[in-house]
């Protein structure tokens, strides 16, 4: 879809009932299997700051869907994307 299409679908998005929305959102939520990403990310072998060995990385509770962990050694939090190019996305 063209940049101009999509703008025109956007300001019509608002004249959707409710029930025509939360079927829009179902079919986004189908179309992108957030899940299957997350799974698809490698563990992490070391730490992305310091390069301390995974077993100095503690687990610190998650965020955005991701398990975060805190390195013994430099005391910095990160994730399996920290340090990529997908980090923060
Ligand atoms: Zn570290």
């Amino acid at each position: 879809m063209d940049a101009q299409s999509f703008q025109h679908l956007l300001a019509r998005l608002d004249r959707l009932t409710v029930k025509q929305k939360s079927i829009v959102q179902h079919a986004l939520q189908i179309s992108v299997p957030r899940d299957d990403l997350v799974e698809a990310i490698p563990d992490l072998k070391s730490c992305p700051h310091c390069a301390a060995d995974a077993t100095q990385l503690a687990s610190w509770g998650r965020s955005g869907g991701l398990q975060r962990y805190r390195c013994k050694a430099c005391r910095r939090t990160c994730n399996a994307l920290t340090c990529t190019p997908l980090a923060r996305l």
